[in-house]
């Protein structure tokens, strides 16, 4: 049997009807760029996640950078981050001029090690810039309050988490279940294909409740001005999210809940077939619900694994193989090898499965039999 670790084919073929008319109604209105689509899918993006403004912009590491923008982050400011997940997130914080400053992981969850933020907080740092990696939510409960002693903004990089949810409690109220994305300052989705909401190509969003934000978010995705006056009060960007791909997402939306629950069924299959293997199955703390936009799995035999997968026709992948803090870009920032020993660890241990809602339950079975059969020899 072969398996691919992810087929999008199969999600395009169940709505094929419902896409192509989408599209079709795009072309034909001639409206191509910020058009009715993109203004409806930052409304309904904004109402699924519980907020009251979403914008529309042209990648998830767009998001992240105008989010960034958008609070007046720059030159000599500080922003909090994770070393162990996708380039992008430190990047941007790089690109725009503030310094990176990495905190270290919690080995269960994968994400940033709430315990450890606040001995890295100086006079310089503005903002932590959590990430909900794999779609297991940060513990935002304990994150948000450290951010508000400390008068920190809060970025969430939820571009593996759209959907996923966070109990939050708070002294006024009972335990509610917020939307990853909904509980900073501002929070970063990505519509890349292999998202949990993606679409036939680049697209991101940023969501907030703050009026002033989300104002701030359209004029830097439109170079900063007004493109009826050509007045220009920002130094901004070209960063649109484009009509068709947002009519895309607007079909896709409807069945998000539906497909991560798929996620999710799959997900808990392997769980219960891998009980008995001497492989670490992903945590999910009782304060996330985990939408599995990836699935990981731990075992210091990761490569020798990974190869007989290989030899079994089963298609894996490593997130990620290098923590960011050792990386080419990096490596004159201060932070050596063994300076954030838990990243450097995981990073030698993380496999992913093939996860993906029309992932078949004769394809789990299968992979996990070949994981138990390579732990067998
Ligand atoms: C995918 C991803 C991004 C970047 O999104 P793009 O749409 O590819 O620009 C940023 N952060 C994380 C954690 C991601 O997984």
């Amino acid at each position: 049997m072969q398996v691919p670790l992810l087929d999008l084919t199969k999600q395009y073929r169940s709505i094929q009807e419902e896409i192509r008319e989408a599209v079709e109604r795009v072309l034909k209105s001639g409206h191509y760029i910020l058009g009715p689509n993109v203004e409806a899918l930052e409304e309904e993006v904004a109402a699924y996640c519980g907020v009251s403004y979403g914008v529309g912009v042209a990648s998830g590491t767009d998001a992240l950078r105008l989010s960034l923008l958008s609070l007046g982050i720059g030159e000599g400011d500080e922003v909090i981050t994770t070393p162990f997940t996708f380039i992008a997130t430190a990047q941007v914080i790089t690109q725009i001029g503030a310094t990176v400053v990495f905190v270290d992981i919690d080995e269960d969850t994968f994400n940033i090690d709430v315990d450890r933020v606040e001995q890295a907080i100086t006079s310089k740092t503005k903002a932590i810039l959590p990430v909900h990696l794999f779609g297991h939510s940060v513990d935002m409960n304990r994150l948000l309050e450290i951010a508000k002693n400390y008068n920190l903004f809060v970025i969430e990089d939820a571009a593996q988490a759209f959907g996923s949810e966070c109990n939050i409690h708070t002294q006024d109220s009972l335990n509610s279940w917020r939307k990853a994305g909904s509980m900073g300052d501002v929070g970063c989705f990505s519509f890349f294909p292999t998202k949990n909401l993606g679409g036939f190509g680049d697209g991101g969003m940023v969501i907030t409740n703050n009026k002033d934000i989300a104002r701030r978010l359209k004029l830097l995705r439109v170079h900063g001005g007004n493109s009826t006056s050509y007045s220009y009060d920002a130094l901004g960007y070209n960063s649109r999210l484009d009509e068709i791909q947002a009519a895309i997402l607007r079909v896709k939306l409807k069945y998000v809940d539906k497909w991560i629950k798929m996620r999710e069924e799959k997900a808990t299959l392997y769980n219960r077939l891998l009980s008995d293997v001497p492989v670490k199955t992903p945590c999910c703390k009782s304060y996330s619900r985990h939408s599995f936009c990836v699935y990981t799995i731990k075992t210091p035999l990761r490569d020798k694994l990974r190869e007989y997968l290989k030899n079994s026709g089963i298609a894996t992948k490593i997130y990620y193989p290098v923590p960011i803090h050792l990386q080419k870009i990096y490596r004159d920032k201060g932070y050596g090898k063994y300076s954030l020993p838990s990243s450097e660890n995981i990073c030698q241990r993380v496999l992913s499965l093939p996860i993906y809602p029309e992932l078949g339950e004769e394809q789990v079975f299968y992979i996990a039999e070949k994981i138990k059969s390579f732990f067998e020899n």
